[in-house]
């Protein structure tokens, strides 16, 4: 499928909007949406990372999808090449998720999954509404942890938190998400 919308993407990016796939579904038209922003043209020109995403949006629950892009919200992936630090301004209406090189690497290879599991945690924290909320830190990665194992995300979940072994947050973590495995 994410082939059949990025050959469509590619035919159509002079006439941006102006046609869209007859018989999209919230996640086609999700993917289509995301791939035609000019904030995201570095996802569209690698095709292992239009796979990664595309198996990210088909993973998402079309109501949450439809909750991320309530009153024309804009879900913004923002890749970031800076070692130290990264500064953003927020921008009006959209929520952002930044893309660290190593993130990057794990989404243009050929094992994406645990690429994967690690936005899925990222997009909870959005869809959960964790940052309008007074919250225990924990807690939230907690709920987010479930949304990405309650999508099939629980073990590659793990593997990525397992790459911790002397952080207490992570082992904690872990032992949440033995639960969903
Ligand atoms: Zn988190």
């Amino acid at each position: 499928m994410w082939k059949k919308i990025l050959n469509y993407i590619f035919l159509s990016k002079d006439k941006r909007y102006q046609s869209r796939l007859s018989t999209s579904t919230t996640s086609e038209a999700f993917f289509e949406e995301l791939l035609l922003s000019p904030h995201h043209q570095w996802i569209l020109s690698n095709k292992y990372l239009s796979r990664s995403f595309w198996t990210l949006v088909e993973k998402i629950d079309q109501n949450i999808l439809q909750k991320l892009t309530a009153n024309k919200k804009k879900l913004l992936f923002i890749q970031a090449s800076g070692r130290l630090s990264c500064a953003l301004s927020s921008i009006e209406n959209s929520h952002i998720i930044i893309i660290f090189p190593d993130l990057y690497k794990i989404l243009t290879s050929a094992a994406p999954d645990r690429g994967i599991a690690i936005l899925l945690h990222e997009i909870a924290h959005l869809a959960l509404d964790h940052s309008y909320k007074i919250i225990d830190p924990m807690q939230a990665q907690f709920e987010a942890d479930k949304f990405a194992a309650m999508c099939g995300y629980a073990k590659h979940l793990k593997d990525v938190l397992e790459e911790f072994p002397d952080n207490p947050d992570c082992q904690d973590r872990i032992r949440s998400i033995q639960g969903y495995l």
